[in-house]
């Protein structure tokens, strides 16, 4: 069987082409505010109040009226009150009075400004201030965190902690998100191993699954298993089907490379359109992108770390866009590599690294070996060094490109 005449195609290109292809899915649902973290935003939220919603007390003390404050020598006050968080004082602070208030009470009619505790002499109904205080110190405004109306979120937000207390301080209980997304995969080869299952002669275990799995568990997606299946035509047509009624996008692993190219390009070209590239990148390079039906399909190579590269590199982004996720471009840094590295110019390369620091500077080290075979690179690494194309060799105290994997 003749291998088909893949095209050779910069990382930039293959991105650009899958990303245009891609259509977001529909369907959104309404959630409690709890049920949503994790969930990407499926509308725009507007604030329906200022925050905070009351002028108040940055401080535990005393507020007070900042045409009282002493220029020189002290002052002295009459204490009329308190003002609780929860419990407002009800009157007005008038000439040469105070109250007593407490971080996130209300701040009362006709004092402007708050005295820390700490700067004041109380005894009985009096207190006592020295000089120094700003006017207007330790008050929050109406509104200095959130104006009521501005628009605090957008639609393709993952809800986080942060977004979630956010919603819950604006009074909002639900939210609009997208509906999940549904991934399914499988391996294919005949030398797979299902874990549980005793080794035999000429096998190794199916780990790609496992770390499908794991990448596609970290974005949150629904995840379909289908196990996996022998290089025969009519199972991994069978699988292909199963797969594309079940989910939004297929992952596979292994079948891509030339020896077998032919074989997955001619089950797909029956059920949908697939497109056969060699990425210019390193690990990775076989990669099948295409239809089954209304799923997409993303065949990744089967060496384990070319699986892992090519997903976070390449599907990734792609995943991002169908979800309806808005992705930040992952964090770069420009760091003093301290090992070589071997390279040669004309693919980019994602070689494994490993970020520390060497007394106050983060630097990073080559985790050593690189081939794409080799699955505990990743384990090992905790971020990739990108080497561009064009680049040959890195000599020892170098400045190379690093993309933390807490990034990813
Ligand atoms: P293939 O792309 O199918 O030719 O596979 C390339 C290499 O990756 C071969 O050494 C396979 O044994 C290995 N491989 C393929 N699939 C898996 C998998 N699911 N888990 C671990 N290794 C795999
Ligand atoms: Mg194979």
């Amino acid at each position: 069987m003749n291998p088909s005449p893949a095209p050779l195609m910069s990382l930039e290109q293959a991105l650009e082409q899958i990303l245009s292809s891609i259509t977001p899915i529909e369907g959104a649902e309404t959630q409690s505010i709890m049920d949503a973290c994790g969930r990407i935003l499926a509308e725009s939220i507007h604030s329906p109040l200022n925050v905070p919603p009351y002028r108040n007390s940055a401080m535990d003390g005393y507020s007070v009226r900042s045409a009282d404050l002493p220029t020189s020598g002290e002052t002295t006050l009459e204490l009329i009150g308190t003002s609780w968080a929860g419990t407002p004082f009800a009157g007005e602070v008038g000439e040469k009075q105070c109250i007593r208030i407490m971080t996130g009470a209300k701040m009362p009619e006709g004092a402007d400004t708050v005295i820390m505790q700490e700067d004041v002499q109380a005894r009985e109904q009096h207190i006592t201030i020295g000089k120094g205080h700003k006017a207007g110190q330790h008050v929050r405004h109406i509104g200095e965190d959130i104006h009521e109306g501005e628009e605090v979120l957008l639609p393709g937000k993952v809800l986080k902690a942060a977004e979630l207390g956010l919603l819950a301080s604006l009074g909002i209980a639900e939210v609009r998100v997208q509906r999940p997304l549904k991934a399914a995969f499988f391996s294919t080869g005949d030398e797979l191993c299902t874990v549980g299952e005793p080794l035999q002669e000429g096998q190794i275990y199916d780990s790609n699954r496992y770390t499908i799995f794991g990448m596609l568990k970290e974005q949150g997606v629904e995840i379909h298993d289908l196990g996996v299946i022998r290089d025969q035509r009519e199972d991994v047509e069978t699988a292909f089907k199963r797969a594309a009624e079940l989910a939004d996008i297929v992952f596979t692993s292994g079948g891509v490379s030339v020896g077998d190219a032919d074989f997955v390009k001619q089950t797909l070209e029956k059920l949908g359109t697939v497109n056969l590239w060699k990425i210019a990148m390193k690990p990775g390079k076989p990669l099948a992108f295409g239809r089954i039906d209304k799923a997409y399909f993303f065949g990744l190579p089967g060496n384990p770390v070319s699986a892992m590269a090519t997903f976070y590199q390449v599907a990734l982004p792609a995943l991002h866009k169908l979800m309806g996720q808005t992705t930040q471009a992952p964090l770069r840094l420009k760091l003093r590599c301290l090992d070589r590295l071997k390279k040669r110019p004309g693919r980019i390369d994602f070689q494994r690294g490993i970020l520390d620091y060497e007394g106050d500077e983060l630097v990073v080290r080559s985790v050593g070996a690189q081939g794409s075979h080799i699955l505990s690179s990743m384990s090992r690494a905790n971020c990739f060094i990108i080497l561009p194309a064009e680049q040959g060799m890195v000599e020892a105290g170098t400045e190379v490109q690093v993309q933390p994997f807490s990034s990813l």
